[in-house]
């Protein structure tokens, strides 16, 4: 039997126990409160353009080193500065298996002669698109001056016609002289297509933005950052909008049947891509190029792969963005791997999760080489 002071102190060691206890209950909730408040504190103050998650699934991946089959790059621009960079370049396209690049240099004159010149020590690794030249369009006879210049750089050199632009108001790619408020289906333009034809230039044009570039650059715009870089500002009189600037492509090559023109970026259809499908469908001279449109397909891979696969005669690969080591895997990976929901924000500037394609190797060795031989009537 216990005593009365036994028991006393006994209930004592309880009491406090128990005092200690709360107190570390307390300060535990305490600090998860204080954790919890800066997470969500730091959650409500995250700018979009500051989101840049990092996949933390564990899934496999492909560890892409080069393309899988040799490359024709049919949509690059005059990105290196001296005859040593285009060394480095080739090395550089040895690296990742690019066996040609296109370079669209959108210049005539003097600008298209030393473009040339550059690139001249590799004339089986460069092809050069020049531009139209609209010195004095809308003048009487100015087509004769720019379709004689068309010719002088077919003379010098150039494979085809590129990049073409269009985003509204008028063919503002060409230099020195561009063209503000002719459109492709401008009449004026027919002697231009017609003698691309006779000479076997294709055409590479841009026309619109995607539209995401369209909408308001608002909490709904499911492609921020991007489509605030890019963002189309409508409030010009007789600025024709995305669908108009598709229209004016369709009414050149459907007019033009014997010219080959290559929509660039996918005809920037890349949120309908059945916009494209439809052109495809109605005009065997239409083709079109995938260059800086990866961030926009690989967010819908099953969609993409089945269309690319379905219309599998009409592509060629692109890159359109400065050349280096990663870029070059960025797209391989994206056409030719399963990887599942890895980012590239710095490279596409959109938050989006991306996913591989995984074409079929039929499929990507048209998309990569083969479409662009036929194109450029290689043997
Ligand atoms: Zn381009």
């Amino acid at each position: 039997m216990r005593c009365c002071s036994c028991v006393l102190l006994l209930t004592s060691n309880i009491l406090q126990k128990l005092v200690s206890m709360y107190k570390s209950i307390i300060l535990f909730s305490f600090i998860i409160t204080a954790i919890h408040s800066f997470a969500q504190k730091n959650a409500d103050s995250l700018l979009l353009k500051n989101y840049k998650p990092v996949s933390i699934y564990k899934t496999p991946t492909a560890n892409i080193q080069r393309a899988s089959f040799p490359v024709i790059d049919m949509h690059s621009h005059d990105y290196v500065a001296t005859k040593n960079d285009v060394d480095d370049l080739v090395k550089l396209m040895d690296k990742m298996n690019v066996k040609k690049t296109m370079i669209l240099t959108y210049t005539t004159g003097k600008g298209f002669d030393s473009a040339v010149e550059k690139y001249s020590k590799y004339p089986s690794r460069f092809e050069l698109f020049c531009g139209f030249d609209y010195t004095g369009y809308g003048t009487p006879g100015w087509q004769k001056h720019a379709v004689d210049e068309l010719e002088r750089c077919y003379k010098k050199g150039a494979k085809g016609v590129g990049e073409l632009g269009d985003k509204g108001e008028g063919e503002l790619y060409s230099k020195p002289t561009p063209g503000k408020g002719l459109h492709i289906d401008d009449p004026q333009m027919k002697p231009l297509l017609e003698k691309c034809a006779a000479l076997h230039m294709p055409i590479s044009i841009h026309v619109a933005e995607d539209e995401w570039m369209y909408e308001n650059p608002d909490s709904t715009n499911d492609g921020m950052m991007n489509a605030a870089t890019w963002h189309v500002n409508m409030s010009k009189p007789n600025k024709l909008g995305h669908d108009a600037l598709q229209k004016s492509l369709e009414n050149a090559v459907r007019e033009n049947p014997e010219t080959i023109f290559i929509a660039c970026h996918l005809l920037n259809a890349c949120a309908n891509l059945q916009q494209l499908g439809d052109l495809l469908d109605k005009y065997p001279n239409l083709y079109a190029d995938i260059a800086a449109r990866y961030g926009e397909i690989a967010p819908v891979p099953r969609y993409a792969a089945a269309f690319i696969t379905k219309y599998q005669d009409r592509f060629v690969y692109g890159t359109d963005n400065d050349p280096d080591e990663h870029m070059y895997l960025t797209t391989f990976r994206i056409l030719e791997t399963a990887d599942e929901h890895f980012y590239e924000p710095n490279t596409f500037n959109y938050h989006w999760a991306l996913y591989g394609l995984d074409l079929p190797k039929e499929v990507l060795e048209k998309l990569y080489r083969k479409n662009a031989e036929k194109i450029m009537n290689y043997k």
